[in-house]
């Protein structure tokens, strides 16, 4: 059976006209009722002949995450418990921004990368998720605001569970669906993949046109990032900044660099030295975060005033740095603090 929503419109239309034998002009109407309305079904498809939608069942799968459990933050974050069809459970946040929201998507079943600081890199690496599956969370998440009569949903960060590049053909495809004006609709600019960061599928990705990753640094020195998160060094910081570098941007862009300040550990005044003389001289900003705690802290929360004098201390040096607003941390829904664990939701 064929996972129809892991299909990519050229695919859909393959799978349409040669293997149901249908019509052509069927496809961008199956494809609107997939991605545009989002039905969860195919007898939904009204418009749709009966044979045809008969031939679907009979070929094709259509599922969506699973809800499993749904948590609001005092601040208005929600976050989305989801079982996926093998049982597997991955979690996606809406976090409200300006009267809109903004969803955090996983990627990876776990992950691989163990970043120290992370929740998810404890979990270990589980598996890759489909297209059907990381776009499912944006079909589930934009029918629980609709549902809930709350803001709409404007913009994607793939921040949440796994390393997006990890994952990169199932990435690249879901970019493209994401962007098709049919479908999702959400244009580039309304995306954002946040990586660790490697050479050869930076490449990639930056000749596919489709984004411009945000890159998780976390640390001035290579060293310091060997100690924080281990095997994202064993990329070379150098390495990474010089891809990124190379990477096309467009006229007015920049590369973001992700920077968590680690309390004591990275977020002193001579850490931010260092990474001025890493990043002053090239086209970026920085975007500070500080660490969350949690229950089983592995390190400490950066102290406040700390955090303002760092950032501080960057604009100081003509390096355009902003600080990111923790959301929803008193529902473990905060960078760093997705688990999936149910004893947790
Ligand atoms: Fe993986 Fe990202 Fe967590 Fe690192 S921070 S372990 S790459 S999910």
């Amino acid at each position: 059976m064929i996972d129809i929503l892991s299909l990519d419109y050229e695919e859909l239309e393959k799978f349409i006209s040669v293997e149901l034998k249908g019509p052509k002009f069927r496809v961008k109407q199956i494809w609107q009722w997939l991605w545009q309305k989002g039905v969860g079904s195919f007898d939904d498809m009204t418009n749709i002949a009966k044979g045809l939608r008969e031939n679907l069942k009979s070929k094709a799968v259509l599922h969506h995450p699973e809800v499993d459990t749904v948590q609001t933050s005092k601040d208005g974050t929600i976050k989305i418990l989801l079982r996926l069809t093998d049982g597997a459970l991955v979690e996606t946040v809406l976090i409200p921004m300006e009267g809109r929201y903004t969803q955090c998507l996983s990627t990876q079943v776990g992950c691989a990368m163990g970043c120290t600081f992370c929740n998810t890199g404890l979990m270990g690496f589980e598996r890759n998720m489909t297209m059907s599956e990381i776009l499912g969370q944006v079909l589930v998440g934009r029918a629980y605001l609709h549902k809930k009569n709350l803001n709409p949903l404007k913009n994607l960060v793939f921040m949440g569970m796994g390393e997006p590049l990890l994952n990169l053909d199932v990435l690249i495809k879901s970019l493209k669906t994401l962007n098709n004006p049919d479908g999702l609709s959400f244009v580039p600019r309304r995306i954002t993949v946040s990586s660790v960061g490697f050479i050869k599928p930076l490449e990639i990705l930056g000749e596919s046109g489709l984004t411009l990753p945000a890159i998780s640094l976390h640390a001035p020195t290579q060293e310091l990032r060997a100690k924080i998160m281990p095997k994202a060094a064993q990329t070379d910081i150098h390495e990474l900044l010089s891809a990124m570098d190379r990477y096309p941007l467009k006229p007015r862009e920049r590369v973001t660099y992700e920077y968590l300040l680690l309390g004591g550990v990275n977020d002193s005044i001579e850490h931010a030295k260092q990474l001025v003389r890493l990043l002053g001289h090239r086209k970026c900003k920085v975007n500070l975060i500080a660490y969350n705690p949690g229950d089983k802290p592995v390190y400490k929360a950066p102290d406040p005033a700390q955090v303002l004098a760092f950032e501080k201390y960057l604009w100081d040096k003509e390096i355009t740095a902003t600080i990111r607003r923790s959301m929803g941390q008193d529902i473990k829904a905060a960078c760093g603090q997705l688990k999936a664990d149910r004893k947790d939701s």
